[in-house]
């Protein structure tokens, strides 16, 4: 896709969205950072419905620590891979509080090398809560990066470096929102609405279904 076709595909997203937004509540850096610890394998939804008891308990890496492994267990049980989740939380707070005074640190080296955190929930944190221009690769930001022709790539990294390079400086500090919401609402993963997808023009996709299930084109 040319650099020409990957801006229009992203400035109809944007146009469509003006002000996106993550859909995981948080009120500080530490509390993003914990609500997107949590989310691997897991909805937002589910994420939120947890995290609005446990960040009324604890929305800082001491009150976290002080809570301990099993007190926060009582507010994540319901979410995937709890266990570790939970083991992970706890010794990211307590490394914050001993190598970043109680802070997270505005650096991709110093997120990475946090408990459970990868360079995806890294990208999340830099962009989210310090405005840089970093995109976290999901599972629909792959998809979406391959089907679209938008950054064809084998791996997260590859998808994350097309999109770098092909989406225009002015559109990256939202492109992460944008592509993530299309492709949670829109470009679907077993069946993508083209339909009503505003990016159709622009989009490679050679199976586009243009009309919804059980309506035959006239
Ligand atoms: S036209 Fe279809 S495949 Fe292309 S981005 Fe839109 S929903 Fe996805």
């Amino acid at each position: 896709m040319s650099a020409a076709q990957a801006a229009r595909f992203v400035e109809a997203l944007a146009v469509a969205n003006p002000a996106p937004k993550t859909e995981l509540d948080f009120t500080s850096p530490y509390t993003l950072l914990v609500a997107v610890a949590l989310s691997a394998q897991a909805t937002d939804v589910s994420v939120n419905k947890a995290t609005a008891t446990l960040f009324a308990e604890a929305a800082t890496p001491e009150a976290m620590v002080a809570l301990g492994e099993e007190g926060l267990a009582r507010h994540i049980r319901s979410i995937g891979l709890w266990k570790g989740k939970a083991k992970n939380v706890i010794a990211l707070s307590q490394q914050l509080i001993e190598k970043h005074g109680g802070a997270v640190p505005p650096d991709r080296a110093a997120l990475e090398a946090l408990p459970g955190v990868g360079r995806k929930t890294a990208n999340v944190v830099l962009n989210v809560a310090f405005g840089e221009e970093a995109m976290a690769v999901d599972t629909h930001i792959f998809r979406l990066g391959n089907r679209t022709g938008l950054a064809p790539g084998k791996t997260p990294r590859e998808v994350e470096d097309g999109l770098m390079k092909r989406v225009p400086g002015s559109l990256l500090r939202d492109a992460h929102h944008w592509l993530i919401l299309h492709g949670r609402y829109i470009c679907k993963a077993r069946l993508p609405e083209c339909w009503h997808c505003v990016a159709r023009e622009a989009c490679n996709y050679g199976d586009k279904v243009l009309w919804p299930p059980g309506r035959a084109a006239k």
